[in-house]
């Protein structure tokens, strides 16, 4: 019986005591949560405390987001050198993003129009609006509105230390593309600038080894934080929507993800999913891909992909791909048409498909901004200004548990790109990956 167990924890990747911790740290979150939101009055401070630690755990993750992303740009693109092979990751890169994130849209569309979740719960909808969300709301829809031009322009930064001052993550990475590709040109006159990088990357990844020993409790005080806060019986209310996008999830994560590795690959699923197993724990706890991204490179790396694929392709996937994003934004969107009784036309649901695509993407790896992002897409669809705020105030309400699943979702899909191309460049050590007994001393 023990070692059927046993058994059975390695292949889910629990045979490693950190993800034990980890793993158990969201149960008892869970658990605690909910019974702190049956009986709120008496845990208010406890409350209190836990989200400062929470809050503190993902600070300190987020600390050495900017400086790991900056290093291992500049390092990864002069370790490829030849700009051809960069050409060659970049395109790539898109190819496997873009299928990713397109299968993920059309599951979403197709699960939601299927099965029309939101027939008969626009009552329910204007009931939960509660009036403060609906403020906020109306200022995140106006903030969006008509932006998609901005939203391009805003990739590019004016002033890079600026960008780098506010952490925001795409002009950063433009910037440091650019400025690694020149560096690359320069010959041997770079290679004081990329030393200091390859300190700054080694500094930060040793950085989040430390930090990963909080895990567990940093993951155990989120949980229960955010749990606290809507209670398990959100399900019941909202059985069928959450349905639809689990399965959503479960079609990407099961289905989808094996298959792109079988066919674009020889990477063995369940050796794979073993190694990125701490990184999926801590997205479903942070709800941030970007505070995961040191945890998902050093899973990578430290799990026989290269430090060239992986300081390349998962910084752009922590920003820029976001399929599990993608699939909830497509199901909202659709959803909250069925519900105010829009119908759509086969032109607007591919124009929906097509704005989600770009408001996914253009979405930041922080916790609620697919929420915010979905804006933009939601404008001009036939609902009046009153039922986009409704509606809008529903999906906040139960946005926190969503997004703790498709974080986890986004970080499998950049995880599993980024093996994909490593593996057609000859950029795995196999026998580091399949060999899981090792994993048990990393981190
Ligand atoms: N929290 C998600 C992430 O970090 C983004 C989202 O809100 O969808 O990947």
């Amino acid at each position: 019986m023990k070692l059927h167990l046993q058994t059975i924890f390695v292949a889910v990747g629990l045979g490693i005591k950190r993800n034990w911790h980890i793993f158990i740290a969201i149960i008892a979150g869970i658990i605690f949560g909910n019974f702190i939101h049956d009986n709120p009055d008496n845990f208010k401070k406890i409350v209190y405390l836990l989200n400062i630690v929470g809050q503190a755990f993902i600070r300190i993750i987020q600390m050495v987001v900017i400086p790991l992303v900056c290093s291992a740009i500049v390092v990864g693109i002069s370790s490829i050198g030849d700009s051809k092979q960069i050409g060659k990751f970049g395109k790539k890169m898109i190819i496997y993003y873009g299928i990713i994130t397109v299968l993920a849209v059309v599951i979403g569309a197709a699960l939601v129009l299927g099965f029309k979740p939101g027939i008969g719960v626009q009552e329910f909808i204007s009931q939960t609006a509660a009036l403060e969300i609906q403020n906020n709301v109306s200022s995140a829809l106006a903030e969006q509105k008509g932006n998609i031009g901005n939203i391009f322009l805003n990739m590019i930064p004016q002033n890079p230390l600026e960008s780098l001052a506010k952490g925001e993550m795409v002009p950063i990475i433009f910037f440091a593309l650019i400025f690694s590709l020149a560096l690359s040109k320069v010959g041997e006159i770079s290679r004081p600038i990329v030393s200091f990088f390859e300190s700054v990357f080694a500094a930060t990844m040793k950085i989040t080894d430390w930090i990963m020993i909080f895990a567990a409790p940093g993951i155990f005080a989120l949980t229960t934080v955010a749990v606290s806060s809507f209670g398990l019986s959100i399900f019941s209310t909202i059985s069928k929507f959450f349905a639809i996008v689990f399965v959503g999830f479960c079609i990407q994560f099961f289905i989808v993800y094996p298959l792109i590795l079988k066919i674009f690959s020889k990477v063995p699923i369940g050796t794979f999913y073993t190694a990125i197993i701490e990184a999926l724990l801590v997205a479903f706890g942070t709800a941030s891909s970007s505070a995961t991204l040191p945890l998902t490179i050093a899973c990578c790396e430290k799990r026989g992909i290269s430090h060239k694929v992986c300081s390349f392709v998962l910084p752009l996937g922590a920003t820029l791909n976001m399929d599990g994003t993608a699939l909830f934004q497509t199901v909202c969107v659709i959803f909250l048409t069925q519900a105010y009784g829009v119908t759509l036309d086969p032109i607007q649901i591919i124009q929906i498909m097509l704005l989600v695509i770009i408001a996914s993407s253009t979405c930041a790896g922080i916790p609620g901004a697919g929420l915010i992002t979905i804006a933009l897409v939601l404008n001009g669809l036939g609902l009046t200004p009153q039922q986009l705020v409704e509606g809008f105030a529903f999906l906040f309400a139960i946005d926190r548990v969503v997004d703790m699943l498709r974080t986890t979702v986004n970080v499998a899909s950049d995880a599993v790109v980024t093996a994909v191309i490593a593996d057609n460049e000859n950029e795995i050590d196999y026998d580091l990956l399949n060999n899981t007994d090792q994993y048990k001393e990393i981190i």
